[in-house]
């Protein structure tokens, strides 16, 4: 089939499969010119592992730590006449390069928020490793059912108590215009708290523990977001703020219960905003994102998901004096280029000054295209677009 990126809104509903597979080659290649770490982990655990953070996390801990992983996610496999999804081509083409590099990689496919998923990943962690020490906790998810009761919630991005009103792009066109969205009910406030909070996190590290796989000293990070003024009122201050101000008050009581059982830490690490699936569907954000992009790569210090997730690794999580830097509220602070003042008030005036005119001119909305694309395997160098391929690529580890 060839295959051509159909773009609906804020989703790409198609996905090349040699175009996710260089993606992800590319994302190895980096890891591999970094230096290895000396303190990092061995046995690593990545739940949300096929796509964004959770993909790079997996990179990172298999070719900068010579780690084996189990990773969890939650995609579609192709159908004769539809490609699968961008998260499935990327794992299969992570399991290829890892085991022919020499490394452990399995993979399970399902719902990781049922308890169902939860025993059958502990039972190959009996069977293969005995225990793990690192635990990623990197889900996105639109629903969420409750694994006892089963009740289906379902999360939104709205603001909490006035409306919100912004300049807001849509990337695809250019045309910039204003975007009005009216405040969450209580109801939608508690749904994405249940979806995007930090209860399924703690059911996860508490079957875990209680299974007795957990390695003297393991470790369990799971990612959050603050980010600018700018997006206060649709994000840190809205209905996904508050279901990261659950995560974050849960990973506390996390860490006090791992040193208990196993004198391990939980962690919550504030990432800066990268192009992911997850990211382009909040409204502003990708606006936001074209700004900082340009800003960062002007100033020298742009990162996406991969030397973020380096950088996490090598500079907090395993650092060789053993130290984890976090801050006030005890959260690992990797956004911190992002935040830097200069490039916070750079994106201000710019952002004052936008309109469809100037946007392209002003803000890196063009590197936001075309990194939107790569997420689903388009717009990589050397990959032939016009060339037939086969759409179904088996996952190793995956019986078909
Ligand atoms: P993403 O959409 O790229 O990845 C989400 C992952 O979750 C995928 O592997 C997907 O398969 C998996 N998943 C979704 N539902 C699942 C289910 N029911 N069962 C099993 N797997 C499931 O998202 P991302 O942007 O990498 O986000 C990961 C985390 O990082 C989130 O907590 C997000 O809030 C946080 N974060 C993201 C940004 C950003 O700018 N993208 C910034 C800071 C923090």
């Amino acid at each position: 089939m060839i295959v051509k990126p159909r773009v609906r809104g804020f989703i790409c509903t198609t996905a090349h499969p040699i175009g996710c597979a260089e993606h992800v080659r590319k994302q190895i290649t980096y890891v591999k010119n970094q230096i290895k770490l000396s303190k990092g982990p061995k046995r690593v655990l990545v739940i949300g592992s096929s796509t964004g953070y959770g993909l790079a996390s997996r990179i990172v801990a298999t070719y900068a730590s010579d780690a084996e992983t189990i990773g969890v996610f939650f995609e579609r496999p192709a159908t004769k006449s539809r490609p699968a999804t961008a998260g499935w081509y990327n794992s299969a083409a992570f399991e290829e390069a890892a085991t022919a590099d020499g490394y452990y990689a399995k993979s399970f496919n399902g719902d990781a928020f049922s308890n169902e998923l939860k025993e059958q990943v502990i039972q190959q962690i009996k069977q293969d490793w005995g225990t793990v020490d690192l635990v990623v906790y990197s889900l996105a998810a639109p629903k969420r059912k409750h694994p006892e009761t089963g009740e289906v919630f379902s999360s939104v991005i709205k603001p909490i108590g006035k409306r919100f009103t912004s300049k807001t792009v849509d990337f695809q066109s250019g045309v910039v215009s204003e975007t009005s969205i009216e405040p969450a009910s209580e109801e939608e406030i508690e749904q994405t708290i249940a979806v995007m909070g930090g209860e399924d996190w703690e059911m996860w590290l508490h079957a875990l523990a209680e299974a007795d796989v957990l390695a003297e000293g393991a470790k369990t990070v799971a990612y959050s977001y603050i980010g600018p003024e700018l997006t206060h009122d649709i994000y840190r201050t809205g209905t996904i703020g508050k279901a990261k101000d659950d995560l974050e008050q849960r990973g506390r009581a996390l860490n006090h219960y791992l040193q208990q059982k196993c004198n391990g830490r939980a962690l919550v690490s504030v990432n800066k905003a990268v192009v992911t699936q997850a990211s382009a569907a909040i409204p502003v954000v990708p606006l936001y994102i074209s700004l900082l992009y340009g800003e960062m790569k002007k100033q020298g210090v742009h990162e996406d998901c991969i030397e973020q997730m380096f950088r996490l690794y090598q500079d907090r999580l395993y650092r060789l004096d053993g130290e984890i830097p976090v801050d006030s509220q005890d959260r690992i602070r990797i956004d911190d280029l992002e935040m830097k003042p200069e490039i916070q008030q750079a994106v201000e005036q710019k952002w004052e000054k936008l309109t469809t005119e100037n946007i392209e001119e002003l803000s890196d909305i063009e590197g936001y295209r075309r990194q939107f694309l790569r997420l689903f395997g388009f717009a990589i160098e050397g990959v032939d677009y016009e060339q037939d391929v086969a759409i179904a690529v088996p996952i190793k580890s995956i019986p078909e």
